[in-house]
């Protein structure tokens, strides 16, 4: 399970054009960038990839327009590209001319389909911060219709999904959250491992993190309140930077092996409002963090113990996945 060689990751691209805010949005969710900073980013001019896919539960790759993607070029190779996608993002910009994002969109979007059918279509319709929530559900509205029309008018049915996303609060977070849980097969069993935790320890929320994402794979089937998560996020920005500073030695962080995240990561943080917030490390990835009351917390205890019982089965959901996996490869070859 903690073999990355065999563990598959959901893998997701990120296409748009040129300045929609594709590298804003990897650099704020995968390396933790503040918006602000974005403003002085060069345009993204090569694929990005590689450099979280060891750190994260997510795989991501970058794509942009124009210029790299040609789909008419015959070295594209688009059985390679789109082959073993999970999810493919398009990225428009809701505060700029949209028709030629809407092009692309078609041209992508159709291209992909034909390669790959199983491959889920989300529209991230961006930066809709300082623009009017009438506005929003405007473009999303003419977005969603211009879209399905054209696919309709070539004669496609393909599902397309949108979000409205900024990265000025946490709905670029949320969206990615959406996205990639559809990714997950074994999310019904990880929500239902997650509700037997929650009512057999006397905990309001859990959300089980990708913790260099902040993106949350699964949560038990009480509604999610975005403040809720918001203090989860920061939760983790917390335990991150403290064991950054006071958990690796300089020594190892020089060669750059450990990260400050391992398997012993475990924090508890109480607020003035008689709740608290408790993160456990579930494996190289993934962390709990839980919300309950205080008045709940007495018997820490059994929650520790639960947890256990908890990491062990998402330890087996995972190995049984790999192993199927594993099974189909062999079959395959
Ligand atoms: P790319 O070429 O698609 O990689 O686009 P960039 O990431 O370079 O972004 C282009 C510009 O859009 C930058 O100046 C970003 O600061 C800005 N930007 C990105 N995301 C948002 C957002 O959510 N809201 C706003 N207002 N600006 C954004």
């Amino acid at each position: 399970f903690f073999n990355n060689d065999e563990y598959v990751k959901p893998k997701i691209l990120l296409f748009g054009l040129r300045r929609s805010g594709k590298s804003s949005i990897q650099k704020v969710v995968f390396h933790k960038m503040s918006p602000n900073e974005t403003l002085f980013l060069e345009s993204t001019n090569k694929i990005v990839k590689e450099d979280i896919n060891n750190s994260s539960f997510v795989q991501f790759e970058i794509w942009d327009f124009p210029g790299q993607i040609d789909f008419f070029d015959p070295t594209f190779d688009s059985e390679l590209i789109f082959g073993d996608c999970g999810a493919l993002v398009f990225v428009i910009d809701a505060q700029d001319d949209y028709l030629e994002a809407l092009s692309k969109l078609n041209q992508t979007v159709t291209k992909a389909y034909k390669v790959n059918p199983r491959i889920k279509f989300e529209v991230f319709i961006h930066k809709v911060d300082g623009v009017s929530d009438d506005f929003k559900i405007e473009s999303q509205r003419d977005i969603h219709q211009r879209a399905t029309d054209d696919l309709q008018d070539a004669g496609l049915d393909i599902h397309l999904s949108f979000h409205l996303t900024s990265i000025y609060d946490h709905s670029i977070f949320e969206a990615f959250s959406k996205v990639v849980q559809k990714l997950i097969s074994q999310l019904p069993t990880l929500e239902n491992l997650l509700n037997i935790l929650i009512t057999n320890s006397g905990i309001e929320k859990a959300f089980l993190f990708d913790v260099v994402s902040k993106i949350y794979i699964a949560t038990d089937s009480a509604p999610v309140d975005m403040q809720t998560y918001e203090l989860c996020c920061d939760m983790i920005d917390v335990v991150i930077d403290l064991s950054d500073i006071y958990g690796v030695s300089a020594e190892e962080r020089a060669n750059q092996e450990q990260t400050a995240f391992d398997n012993l990561s475990s924090s508890l943080i109480k607020l003035n409002n008689s709740t608290i917030l408790y993160l456990k490390e579930v494996n190289k990835f993934l962390a709990l963090v839980c919300i309950l009351r205080e008045e709940n917390f007495t018997r820490q205890g059994v929650i520790d113990y639960n947890f256990l019982i908890f990491r062990e089965s998402i330890g087996r959901v995972f190995e049984l996945r790999s192993k199927k996996l594993k099974s189909n490869n062999d079959d395959l070859s």
